[in-house]
């Protein structure tokens, strides 16, 4: 059954009633720009063909009810109580309702939702900023507020950092707002502005997922993040006058950098040069030079693994063999690193037959296969279908 009507039949049965609207948002893949947000830099994603769908209605009495999947719904009383467990998913529902309320949806009744999903979760593929737009469509539709996309990613950045409580850049909830089909999506993390990248229909985004996670990934990842600052200080600290590593130039950065400590001085490079990858890489395509763009994403690789040491042996093996195979435009690890997984942007010729032997080269080496999944480059986040409804609730207007 295809997922609308799945995510109909499962409406249905929990709550015996039709919704008001589906609708949709996708997961998304860092495609440059590897911890450049935190540094004030620019990042591009793109907007996978991999949705969250939610479909909801609004009800008179004052009540909340989520259901993911195929469970059933749990019943919230008061929206603005986080929930621990098995039910904190909730939250990202919950947490778009409380960022909205601030943004001029007057709360009244409550609302019914199910959810359902082909963004598989914790794959680095962005699930819970999918989940957090889907969610925000639907309550701004049956609300009748007409929030932009961009004014729809920063309140779904919001119900994440603030409510659920986990501190993600703009990255996952722009590019899932503002994806456009066979476009990349450019944020630059300095005004949080959005322009997209026309890169035509003839490419795949491949992920190879490795599902391994380096034990401390999470404190690797704050040191980095101290250590970006760090850098910074140094830098200061013999006569620059900088607040992120994007103030500095390139270079002005290799003039300067002899100051650093050698880690110090690796990570901050590792920044600089991804900050000037990624504008080169917007250029490069803007241009329709592709192939040198791919150029750069196997760059970008290696000054992870290198310099930002923040690459794994399962990674940078993945990466040798994409960059050995025909039709393979230019790969590299995507997300955070520590483990996780590569993308790979290659020409339509590559077909499952070479990713499956990149799979099972894999399989040779570490005994595990990686996860495979094809992407394509899709819309961001929209309404499926509004349903009309006999309900006599009247729209809140903000
Ligand atoms: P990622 O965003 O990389 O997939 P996260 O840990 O940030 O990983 O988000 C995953 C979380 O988002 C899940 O643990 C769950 O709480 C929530 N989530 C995502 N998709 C769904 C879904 N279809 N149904 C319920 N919860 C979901
Ligand atoms: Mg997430």
């Amino acid at each position: 059954m295809p997922l609308v009507e799945r995510l109909k039949f499962r409406f249905t049965k929990n709550y015996d009633a039709v919704p008001d609207v589906i609708a949709a948002a996708p997961g998304r893949v860092e495609f440059i720009g590897n911890h450049t947000d935190y540094n004030n830099g620019p990042v591009i994603g793109a907007a996978i063909d991999r949705y969250v769908f939610v479909a909801l209605r609004r009800i008179e009495e004052s009540v909340f009810r989520f259901s993911s999947g195929d469970s059933s719904y749990v019943a919230v009383e008061d929206p603005t109580q986080k929930l621990k467990g098995k039910r904190s998913w909730i939250n990202y529902p919950l947490g778009v309702y409380d960022s909205l309320i601030r943004r001029g949806l007057k709360p009244s009744g409550g609302f019914e939702l199910v959810v359902d999903s082909d963004v598989p979760m914790g794959a680095g593929l962005s699930s819970s900023a999918a989940l957090e737009l889907a969610v925000c469509q639907a309550l701004c539709t049956v609300y009748g507020l007409g929030l932009s996309r961009e004014e729809m990613a920063l309140a779904s950045r919001e119900a994440e950092n603030e409510f659920v409580g986990m501190p993600c850049g703009i990255l996952d909830q722009g590019v899932s707002a503002m994806g456009t089909s066979g476009s990349l999506v450019y944020i630059d993390c300095r005004d949080m502005r959005f322009s997209t990248i026309p890169l035509g229909k003839n490419y795949s985004i491949w992920i190879f997922n490795t599902h391994k996670k380096h034990s401390l990934v999470e404190s690797m990842y704050s040191e980095r993040h101290n250590e970006c600052f760090q850098a910074v200080d140094g830098l200061n600290g013999v006569g620059l006058r900088i607040q992120y590593l994007a103030d500095i130039s390139p270079a002005d950065f290799q003039s300067a950098k002899s100051r650093l400590l050698g880690t110090l001085s690796n990570r901050a490079e590792h920044i600089v040069s991804e900050i000037e990858r990624v504008n080169r890489v917007k250029h490069l395509l803007e241009g329709g030079r592709v192939s040198e763009a791919g150029q750069l994403l196997f760059e970008s690789h290696a000054s992870s693994r290198d310099l930002f040491e923040n690459s794994v042996e399962e990674l940078d093996y993945l990466v040798e063999i994409l960059k050995s195979l025909p039709n393979v435009i230019g790969a590299r690890l995507t997300g955070g690193g520590f483990g996780g997984a590569v993308m790979a942007l290659t020409e339509d010729a590559f077909s499952p037959d070479y990713a499956e032997s990149v799979a099972s080269a894999y399989r040779g080496r570490f005994g595990q296969p990686p996860e495979v999944i094809q992407c394509r480059l899709s819309d961001g986040v929209r309404v499926v279908e509004r349903i009309e409804s006999t309900d006599t609730i009247e729209p809140a207007l903000g």
